[in-house]
C-alpha cells in the first residue's frame, strides 16, 4: 500500500516539474481553481504527436467544464522538422515535450506520453505498429488510463479508417479503443496492478469534423445519430478571453512547428462521435450520467458542502476570508479513504490555501548546478500576506532530508529567510530527460524505471518541504529547489537546479567525413562540472583509424570552465566508418558523456546528458567543381556537410542574389523549403534560372506544395505532390542507368543506398515536362513506383536539378552514398 501511495503522489504531483517562474494566482484565478476543486470528473484526449491535440477542446473541458483534462500524446514528435533552430530527432523531441507543457500551462490541461518514438512519417497503422512495440505502447496507454482514471476518453483520430492519415494517427486511435476495454481487465498487463488499480472509463468518443469526411457537404449528410454537438466558443469573463482565444495562445506554443495561431470570438461547434459506452437523448454533455460532484466519493458530501459555501461566498477583494473553511475542508480531504481522490484534491486545495493566504514559498540554490557528492547552499523564503495565523514549523530538503525548525509565526507581509546546506548524494543521477537515459530502438524509448513511464519529464531531484501550521492544522508544501538570477534583458529568470557530471566531452560536429586519407585535426572540448578537475582524455576508435597522441592530460581550475584538446586523426586508405568514443578519466571514474543545452524563450532551459560520440567516415569520393553558393531555406546542415568533403561553400543572402554574384559558383544549391519560407525568392527566381541558362548548375532541394512563393520553380513545368518514400530501406531502381548523375565522377551502385536513415525522401514532383529526366525510381511497400525523387534537365548551357531526396537527414548521419550522389549532382556538366 505504501508503495502504491508514493507512486500515485509522484505521478500527480510532478506532472509539471521543471523550473518555471512560479505561478502567482490572482483572485479570479483562485476562484477558478475553487470551481475546479468542486468538479470531480476527468477527460483524457488521445492522439499521436505534439500538435495533434485540439486545444479548443482541452481548454473547454478544463476551463468551462472545470474537468481534470489531460492530453496523451503517444510520441514526443522527434521525427518532425524544426522551424526555430538546429535541433532534430531526440533534441527536437525534448523541445516539443516542453512546448506541450507550455501549451498545457495556458489551457489548463495535464500532459502524458508513452514510450513510443516518433520515427518519422508512416503511411499505415500496420507499419507503425510493427516499428513501435505494439504491446509496450498499448501497455503504456492502459497504464495511463489506470493512473489518470478518466471518465471519458476522446480520440483525435478515427480507428476505423487506416490509411487515410499518418499511420501514427490511426494507431493512436486503435490502441486507445483497445485500452478502453483492457484497462479494467485484471489479466491485461497484471504487473501494473502492483502499482495501480484497474479502471473502467464510461465513454469513448472520436473528435470528428468535416475534415474526416473530405468536405463540409459530406459532413452535413453524415448520420449524426451518435454525435454529440456543443459550442466551444464560450467567453470567460474571469479571464477576459474567449475559449478559442485561449486555445490559440496554447497552440502558439508549438513554435518549433510554426503553429502560431490567432484566436477567434463567437460560436464554435465541436462534434464528438460516441464509439464506446452509452449516451441518452438530449446529449449535450460528455459527463451526462456520471457523478462529477463530491458525493461521488465516500465521505465527500460533507467536503462538498463546505467547499460549495466557499465558492458561493468567495470574496474577490479578500480571498483570505475563505481560509478557515478551506483548512477545515483540507482536514476532511486528508481523512478520505479513497486514495486516488485524496491525493489529487489535497494537492489542489493546498494550492488554493497558499494562494488565498498570499503565501509565497521558495527554495533557491546558490548555483545553477552541482555534481554528485558536492554541497550547495539553499536559501529559503517564506512570507504570508494575510492576517491568518500561520506558523512555520520546519523546512526540510531532500534527497538527504536535512532540516531546520524555525518555529516562527509568519506575520502578515513580514518575510522569513534562512539558509541550509544541501549535500548531493554520491549516487545521485544527473539531470537529463529520463527517456534518453538508455539506448532504445527505432520505434521505442527504453525506460527501466516503471514509475517514470507516462510522465512528461523527469521529476525534480531536489525538493524542499515547508511544514506550516494553520491554526493547529499542519500542512506540508513541497517545492522544487530552483536556481534563479536576474537577466539584464529579461529580468528574473528561473532554471531547474541541475545535477551534472564532473566532466563532459563534446566535439564540434557529430560526424566528420574524410574525402582523402590526409590526416585532420579534431578538437574535443572538456567542460568541468566542479572546481579543480584533473584527468586524462583518450579517444577510442576503430582499428584502422590512427589517433595521435594516445592520450592528453587536462586540468580545469574552475567549475564551468573548459579546455579544448587537439588530436590528429588519419583515416585508412579504403572506404571506412567508425565512431570515436571519448574517455575522460578523472580519479578512478571514466566519463563519456556530453551536455547538450537547449534554450528558448517559450520553454524552460533544458540540459541533456547524452553519450558523447563522433562518427568518422572515409569516403572514396571524386569531385568536380569547388565553389558552391548556398541559399538557405528552413534550415539544414547541408552547407556544413558539403564543407566536410572539401567544397568551398558561400552562403548567399537572398537579397544579394544577382547575375554577377552567382557567376563564380560551380553550383548553386537551394536549402530545404526555401521556396516556402523565403519571400525574396519570388523576385530572384528569374535570376536563378538565367544563371542556369548561362551554364550554371542549380540544385533545388525539397519544398512543399503549400504556400510556394514562386509559381515557376523550374525552367520547365514541374508539379510538386505529397508523394514520399518513408521506408529508408525501400529499393532504389535506376531509371537512367547511364546518366552522368549515376556515373560521374562517382559510380553509384545499389550499395550507396544502404544504411540510410528515417526516409528516402519527400514531396516528390509527380508531373514534369519531357525535358526532365527522372533518374531514380522507388516506392514504399504496396505503392506504385515514385519516379520524381531526382529530376534533371538541361536548360540553355546549364543544368537544373530538383530533388526530394532527404540529403538533409543523410548528411548528419554520415551516409556515404548520399554524399557521393550529391557530389555527382554538383559535378554535372563539368
Ligand atoms: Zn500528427
Amino acid at each position: 500500500m505504501r508503495k502504491v501511495l508514493s507512486l500515485l503522489v509522484l505521478f500527480f504531483l510532478y506532472s509539471t516539474l521543471q523550473a518555471q517562474a512560479p505561478t502567482k494566482l490572482s483572485a479570479s484565478e483562485i476562484y477558478h481553481q475553487i470551481e475546479k476543486l468542486n468538479f470531480l470528473g476527468s477527460v483524457l484526449y488521445v492522439a499521436a504527436h505534439p500538435d495533434d491535440e485540439n486545444t479548443r477542446l482541452i481548454s473547454y473541458f478544463s476551463n468551462e467544464k472545470n474537468a481534470r483534462t489531460a492530453y496523451l500524446s503517444l510520441t514526443r514528435g522527434d521525427g518532425g522538422q524544426n522551424l526555430i533552430g538546429p535541433q532534430i530527432r531526440e533534441e527536437l523531441g525534448v523541445i516539443r515535450t516542453q512546448e506541450l507543457l507550455a501549451a498545457r500551462r495556458i489551457d489548463g490541461g495535464q500532459q502524458f506520453f508513452t514510450r513510443a518514438n516518433d520515427f518519422g512519417y508512416s503511411k499505415t497503422a500496420d507499419e507503425t505498429l510493427e516499428v513501435w512495440n505494439r504491446d509496450e505502447v498499448l501497455s503504456d496507454v492502459v497504464w495511463i488510463i489506470r493512473k489518470f482514471k478518466p471518465d471519458v476518453i476522446i480520440n483525435r483520430f478515427d480507428h476505423r479508417t487506416p490509411g487515410s492519415t499518418h499511420g501514427h494517427h490511426t494507431s493512436s486511435a486503435i490502441l486507445s479503443v483497445e485500452a478502453f476495454e483492457l484497462a479494467n481487465n485484471k489479466s491485461a498487463f497484471p504487473d501494473q496492478l502492483e502499482f495501480t488499480e484497474t479502471h473502467q472509463p464510461e465513454k469513448l468518443f472520436f473528435n470528428t469534423s468535416p475534415w474526416f469526411y473530405g468536405s463540409e457537404e459530406a459532413f452535413e449528410e453524415a448520420n449524426k445519430q451518435n454525435f454529440l454537438q456543443f459550442d466551444t466558443g464560450v467567453y470567460f469573463p474571469l479571464k477576459g478571453l474567449s475559449n478559442p482565444e485561449i486555445a490559440a495562445l496554447s497552440r502558439s506554443q508549438h513554435r518549433s512547428q510554426g503553429f502560431g495561431s490567432t484566436g477567434s470570438r463567437g460560436t464554435q461547434e465541436e462534434y464528438l462521435e460516441l464509439i464506446k459506452g452509452t449516451m441518452s437523448e438530449g446529449k449535450e454533455d460528455i459527463f451526462e450520467g456520471i457523478n462529477t460532484s463530491w458525493s461521488r466519493i465516500e465521505g465527500g458530501a460533507e467536503i462538498g458542502k463546505i467547499l460549495s459555501e466557499v465558492e458561493e461566498n468567495f470574496d474577490f477583494t479578500n480571498p483570505a476570508a475563505s481560509l478557515p473553511k478551506l483548512v477545515a475542508a483540507y482536514q476532511l480531504v486528508k481523512e478520505l479513504d479513497n486514495e486516488y481522490w485524496r491525493e489529487i484534491k489535497s494537492k489542489e486545495i493546498k494550492n488554493i490555501i497558499a494562494a488565498s493566504a498570499g503565501l509565497y514559498l521558495e527554495a533557491v540554490a546558490e548555483n545553477a548546478t552541482a555534481t554528485p557528492s558536492e554541497e550547495v547552499n539553499v536559501r529559503f523564503e517564506a512570507i504570508n500576506r494575510s492576517d491568518y495565523a500561520i506558523d512555520l514549523r520546519k523546512v526540510e530538503i531532500s534527497p538527504n532530508n536535512s532540516s531546520i525548525e524555525p518555529d516562527v509565526t509568519l506575520k502578515n507581509n513580514t518575510g522569513w529567510s534562512e539558509e541550509l546546506i544541501l549535500h548531493i548524494p554520491k549516487s545521485s543521477e544527473v539531470t537529463s530527460p529520463y527517456w534518453l537515459n538508455e539506448e532504445g530502438t527505432t520505434g521505442m524509448y527504453k525506460v527501466g524505471n516503471r514509475e517514470l513511464i507516462g510522465l512528461p519529464e523527469t521529476p525534480a531531484h531536489t525538493k524542499a518541504v515547508f511544514y506550516l501550521d494553520f491554526n493547529g492544522v499542519e500542512i506540508p508544501f513541497q517545492k522544487e529547489v530552483v536556481y534563479k538570477y536576474n537577466d539584464n534583458v529579461f529580468g528574473e529568470t528561473y532554471r531547474s537546479f541541475e545535477i551534472v557530471p564532473p566532466v563532459s566531452v563534446a566535439f564540434d560536429e557529430n560526424v566528420m567525413i574524410f574525402d582523402s586519407d590526409q590526416k585532420r585535426q579534431i578538437s574535443a572540448r572538456i567542460t568541468s562540472g566542479k572546481d579543480s578537475v584533473q584527468g586524462t582524455l583518450v579517444l577510442d576508435s576503430g582499428e584502422n583509424w590512427k589517433i595521435k597522441p594516445e592520450s592528453r592530460n587536462f586540468s580545469i581550475p574552475q567549475k564551468g570552465g573548459s579546455v579544448t584538446l587537439n588530436f590528429s586523426i588519419t583515416p585508412p586508405a579504403d572506404q571506412s566508418e567508425t565512431y570515436i568514443i571519448p574517455k575522460a578519466k578523472v580519479k578512478n571514474e571514466v566519463y563519456s558523456v556530453k551536455n547538450v543545452h537547449i534554450e528558448y524563450q517559450h520553454i524552460p532551459y533544458q540540459t541533456l546528458v547524452l553519450p558523447s560520440e563522433l562518427k568518422l567516415a572515409k569516403l572514396d569520393i571524386n569531385k568536380k567543381g569547388q565553389q558552391i553558393g548556398y541559399i538557405e531555406g528552413a534550415g539544414d546542415v547541408v552547407p556544413e556537410s558539403l564543407e566536410q568533403i572539401g567544397y568551398k561553400v558561400t552562403r548567399i543572402s537572398p537579397v544579394d542574389i544577382s547575375e554577377a554574384s552567382l557567376k563564380r559558383f560551380d553550383a548553386v544549391v537551394i536549402g530545404i523549403r526555401a521556396y516556402n519560407v523565403v519571400e525574396e525568392l519570388k523576385y530572384k527566381q528569374p535570376i536563378l534560372l538565367n544563371y542556369v541558362k548561362n551554364g550554371g548548375n542549380l540544385i533545388v532541394q525539397y519544398n512543399t506544395n503549400r504556400d510556394l512563393k514562386s509559381d515557376n520553380l523550374a525552367p520547365y513545368n514541374l508539379e510538386l505532390s505529397r508523394d514520399r518514400v518513408t521506408d529508408e530501406n525501400a529499393e532504389v531502381r535506376f531509371l537512367a542507368a547511364d546518366h552522368p548523375l549515376l556515373n560521374s565522377p562517382n559510380k553509384i551502385t545499389k550499395a550507396d543506398f544502404e544504411n540510410w536513415v528515417q526516409e528516402r525522401g519527400l514531396y516528390f514532383p509527380n508531373k514534369w515536362a519531357p525535358e526532365f529526366t527522372p533518374v531514380l525510381s522507388m516506392n514504399d511497400k504496396e505503392e506504385l513506383p515514385r519516379d520524381g525523387s531526382l529530376l534533371v534537365a538541361k536548360y540553355g548551357e546549364g543544368y537544373y536539378i530538383y530533388t526530394g531526396i532527404s540529403f538533409f537527414r543523410q548528411f548528419p548521419a554520415g551516409v556515404p552514398g548520399a554524399y557521393k550522389l550529391f557530389a555527382n549532382m554538383i559535378s554535372i556538366g563539368k
